[in-house]
């Protein structure tokens, strides 16, 4: 358990300093040095120790304290492979909640890089489309809102990108569950990060805010409460398909949520969707991201993209 989470500090480290730049990196690094040496380090009691000090180095337990609420998930869902769980298991330990801290690395609203394709910035709906042409969700404040009028989508199509997304959850809250404060970013119109408000809303894991959806929870609960603005910030890359259809790549997603990383390089079992497991099917690299309209008047902001090329040696 420890040489794991060691390996994911510094892989973590690589993701943040892809994301935030070298300075970071160094800092994270140091961190993670500092934290491996804590870890290793030696607790044999000296003489006149009391007894009870004799425990191991202070780690987050997260297996100890996590709650599970059987009630919100299903018990006559496929397995999800790899694991012990079926898809929405309520059995699957809640990601336990963290204070996202004061971190100076979260860009203000609207700040988006140099080389980013500003998806929506407060004044328009015009890089997206609903079902029928124009887009039908609300302009409110420099956000916008999800009014009933059904998904909206890209007008242009992405493959593999860096994706800044702002969101928040409506005040008062209402429902429960899987029925409060839920929307979801789609990449490829497949692939879905989930929106939710999960501040003190218990749902099966694999659906709350920032779960591969119906696959995989995500590592913490990094969410505010409803009517606070939240950011994810994600690493979607689209799967490959041979020519006989068989996948060579997977698609795989890295989200912070809030600044947390909680989803780390994870990827997709196939397309994601409600209470089941899907095949990949090929489809083309590139398609309209997407984003849900379920029922509930979630608002958006500050929306933008980097694409990203694949890597030539
Ligand atoms: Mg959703």
């Amino acid at each position: 358990v420890l040489d794991a989470s060691r390996f994911n500090i510094f892989r973590a480290s690589r993701t943040l300093a892809a994301l935030f730049g070298a300075n970071l990196f160094g800092a994270n690094l140091f961190g993670a040095i500092a934290l491996a040496t804590l870890v290793g380090c030696d607790t044999t009691p000296t003489a006149g120790d009391p007894i009870e000090t004799t425990s191991a180095p202070q780690k987050a337990s997260a297996t100890e304290t996590r709650d599970v609420v059987p009630e919100v998930g299903y018990s006559d869902t496929p397995l999800i492979p790899g694991t012990t769980y079926r898809v929405h298991d309520g059995t699957r330990p809640q990601p336990l909640l963290v204070s996202i801290g004061d971190q100076a690395t979260l860009p203000p609203p609207g700040a988006a890089p140099s080389d980013a394709r500003i998806l929506f910035d407060g004044n328009d709906l015009l890089q997206w489309q609903g079902k029928n042409g124009a887009a039908g969700w609300k302009l409110v404040g420099d956000g916008m809102e999800v009014n009933g009028t059904g998904d909206i989508a890209t007008r242009e199509s992405f493959g593999d990108v860096q994706m800044h997304v702002e969101f928040r959850t409506p005040t008062k809250p209402s429902g429960s569950s899987q029925g409060r404060g839920n929307s979801g970013v789609f990449f490829l119109e497949r692939y879905e990060i989930q929106v939710l408000d999960s501040w003190k809303n218990p749902t099966y894991p694999d659906g709350q805010a920032a779960a591969i959806y119906g696959q995989r929870p995500p590592l913490v609960n990094a969410s505010l409460p409803p009517g606070q603005w939240q950011a994810y910030d994600i690493v979607f890359l689209g799967p490959r398909f041979a020519k006989d259809g068989s996948v060579t790549r997977p698609a795989r997603a890295t989200v912070f949520h809030n600044g947390i990383l909680v989803q780390h390089d994870v990827p997709f079992q196939g397309p994601t969707r409600h209470r089941t497991l899907t095949e990949y099917e090929p489809h083309p690299e590139r398609a309209p991201i997407r984003l849900q309209d379920h029922g509930d008047p979630v608002q958006f902001r500050n929306i933008w993209v980097r694409e990203l090329t694949e890597e030539t040696d």
